[in-house]
């Protein structure tokens, strides 16, 4: 036995840890899923006759693996079904769409392909919500990447064929079944504060304090829910959740765009983390979120993709450009979002908002060794002078070369390891007519 299992050696390795730093020659040494070291050229060359396997990252950007914290992988049944609509009514077509394909099967083939997508792209850590959490999890193994996911909640009838009253059951037997899994983070899931009671919310939320879990909710997308939430409860979504106690340091609100300046301090305040969803944000019109004023007061920003029926594909590395860019844009300030803080939304703060700082998001000793080795060898990547610039500016997700989770490559040369994809495209491919029908 080898004391290392894998090293990784003569790459550029962009730890985005707390200090964001680079080694410019280097690598990492791994050992029974965890990184050991992260060390400079000169240090690993010494230890590469205790290694089982040496890869040489010659070429390539040695990073962590991206965290997308908000997705509906499923959804990818759905991609390009609906089009150029609002929220509102884009989602009363999408959840029709939804009622008449979804299944525990169908789920899993969705999610198969949307987890696919990503790590092919270089994501290994997705927080997925969906109807089906225990395919959701099938799916996300079959791929070979960890997932944040759990008990959707959801007032009117679901599109799972369930009811409001089993839904706190199967959220809490799936927290006791995933709790100890190391590549499952267990999460209550209640849709939004317009579409579950007031009553649900807090159930949803004792729930997941009982056992330590995650709270992942919809909150601030559009005015539309805005207003639609002041009109029935006298308050707007953020003081409406906050109000019922449920904002604190494990919860996720995804979007997070129609924020005032004293809601920016509730998130602050709580340590409740906002989910940045560029590209759906735009695509469906929902508007551009203060994220500088989001940083600014200290509120925790990640990163999601959405589903690919909002976005239609699930592209962290487009959020991530556009996370750096957008801002910019809208505020007429060159400065508004640094690379390293757009980095930092799609690796460490990510995992901190899952409550997995300890485990993922930077290439730090002690963590798992979910990293991705991104080519930059090609015509848009040369030459390079700063890595994390080249990251946020010019990395595509077909560069991505090779992925490991916890040291298992799990993407050699763009290709899934686990699972032969062929299977499941064309099983989607084939149900395409169907899935058209669904909603004529
Ligand atoms: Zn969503």
């Amino acid at each position: 036995m080898s004391e290392f299992d894998l090293i990784i050696e003569n790459a550029i390795v962009v730890t985005a840890d707390a200090d964001n730093r680079v080694i410019e020659k280097g690598g990492v040494t791994v050992s029974n899923g965890r990184i050991a070291h992260v060390l400079d050229q000169n240090a690993l060359e010494a230890m590469k006759d205790r290694a089982g396997r040496v890869v040489d990252g010659s070429g390539h950007i040695l990073m962590p693996g991206l965290i997308n914290t908000h997705c509906h992988a499923g959804d990818s049944l759905f991609r390009g079904l609906v089009e150029n609509l609002p929220l509102e009514a884009w989602l009363q077509t999408v959840w029709k769409a939804e009622a008449a394909i979804l299944d525990p099967e169908t789920t899993r083939l969705g999610s198969v392909v949307g987890f696919a997508e990503q790590l092919l792209s270089g994501v290994t850590t997705v927080m997925d919500m969906f109807w089906y959490p225990r395919q959701t999890v099938e799916a996300a193994r079959m791929v070979g990447l960890r997932v944040a996911t759990g008990g959707i909640f959801f007032d009117p009838p679901g599109m799972d064929k369930k009811t409001a009253e089993t839904r706190p059951n199967d959220a809490e037997r799936f927290i006791a079944d995933f709790a100890e899994a190391d590549d499952v983070f267990v999460a209550t899931m209640p849709h939004g504060a317009y579409t579950v009671s007031p009553d649900n919310l807090r159930l949803a939320k004792d729930i997941a304090e009982a056992h330590g879990a995650l709270y992942h909710v919809h909150a601030a997308e559009t005015r539309a829910e805005q207003a639609d939430v002041q009109n029935r409860y006298g308050r707007s979504v953020i003081r409406h959740l906050d109000h019922l106690g449920l904002l604190d340091e494990r919860t996720v609100l995804a979007h997070c765009v129609h924020l005032d300046d004293e809601e920016i301090d509730i998130l602050a305040r709580t340590g409740a983390s906002a989910v940045h969803n560029p590209v759906s944000n735009l695509k469906l019109g929902s508007g551009i979120a203060r994220v500088p004023d989001l940083l600014d007061a200290g509120v925790r920003v990640t990163l999601g993709t959405d589903g690919a029926i909002s976005g239609n594909d699930l592209d962290m590395w487009l959020a991530l450009r556009l996370a750096a860019m957008l801002h910019k844009g809208a505020t007429m300030d060159a400065e508004a979002v640094t690379t390293a803080q757009a980095l930092a939304m799609a690796t460490r703060d990510g995992a901190t908002a899952l409550q997995a700082g300890d485990r993922i998001g930077t290439l730090e000793p002690g963590k798992f060794a979910d990293m991705v080795l991104v080519d930059v060898q090609r015509a848009h990547a040369v030459p390079l002078f700063e890595p994390v610039t080249h990251l946020v500016y010019s990395t595509n997700k077909s560069d991505i070369a090779h992925v490991f989770l916890a040291g298992e490559q799990v993407v050699r040369d763009g290709q899934l390891t686990r699972l032969d994809l062929a299977g499941p495209i064309a099983e989607v491919q084939a149900m395409a007519p169907q899935i058209a029908a669904s909603i004529a």
